[in-house]
C-alpha cells in the first residue's frame, strides 16, 4: 500500500470530526500519486457522499467537460476536497471541521507532489491564500510555499453566473500553456 493509499484508508475510518456521525461515508478523492495537477473543491456534497467519489453531481458534470475541454480526463488528474465528509445540508464547515481534518489534504498533496494545484472556488482558496480575494485573483498563478496554486471559481457557481461560467472556462484554458511553461 502505498502513501497515498494509506490515507485514504485512514479518511474512510476517520471519526475525528461530528461530520462522521451524518455523513453516508468518507470521500477521500480520486486520483494516483503520479498526477502533475490536483483540482481541490470545499466537500462532498449530496451525491458525493451517496457514492463515494468526489465531483459526481451536476458539478462534476461541469468539471468533466471543462477538463475535457483541455484534453484531459479524470484518470490524469486528482479531484480532493478540504473536507471529506458531507456537511447537513451542505452547510458550511466549522473551524473545528476543517482543523481537525486539514492534515489529510496536507499528506495527500505531499504524497502527490502535483506540478500545479487548481482551488476550485472561495473556500479552497484561502485555504492556501487567506488573504485574496478569488475575484481578484482568479485565474493568476499564486506561489504559496514552494506550491503553485492556481484559483478559479467553483463549477457550481458557474451554475448561477454566466460571467463566473465565462470566467472559469477562460481559467480553465490556460492550465495547458501553464504546464507547458512548468516543463520548460
Ligand atoms: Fe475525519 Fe475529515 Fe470526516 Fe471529520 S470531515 S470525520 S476529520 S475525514
Amino acid at each position: 500500500m502505498n502513501a497515498l493509499e494509506t490515507i485514504t484508508k485512514e479518511i474512510r475510518a476517520c471519526t475525528a470530526c461530528d461530520l462522521h456521525e451524518t455523513r453516508s461515508q468518507a470521500v477521500p478523492g480520486s486520483g494516483t500519486s503520479d498526477a502533475q495537477i490536483v483540482f481541490i473543491g470545499e466537500a462532498p456534497g449530496a451525491q458525493e457522499d451517496k457514492r463515494g467519489l468526489p465531483f459526481v453531481g451536476q458539478a462534476g458534470k461541469l468539471l468533466d467537460q471543462l477538463l475535457e475541454g483541455i484534453g484531459l480526463d479524470r484518470d490524469r488528474v486528482a479531484i480532493l476536497n478540504v473536507i471529506k465528509c458531507r456537511p447537513p445540508d451542505n452547510r458550511p464547515p466549522r473551524k473545528s471541521e476543517i482543523a481537525a481534518c486539514r492534515h489529510f489534504l496536507e499528506r495527500q498533496l505531499d504524497a502527490i507532489q502535483p506540478q500545479l494545484i487548481v482551488t476550485l472556488g472561495r473556500f479552497s482558496l484561502v485555504q492556501f491564500c487567506p488573504d485574496v480575494s478569488i475575484t481578484q485573483v482568479h485565474g493568476q498563478v499564486q506561489r504559496v510555499d514552494g506550491r503553485l496554486i492556481y484559483p478559479v471559481y467553483h463549477p457550481a457557481a458557474a451554475f448561477h453566473r454566466s460571467v463566473w461560467r465565462q470566467a472559469l472556462e477562460k481559467d480553465f484554458g490556460r492550465i495547458s500553456e501553464i504546464l507547458a511553461s512548468l516543463q520548460k
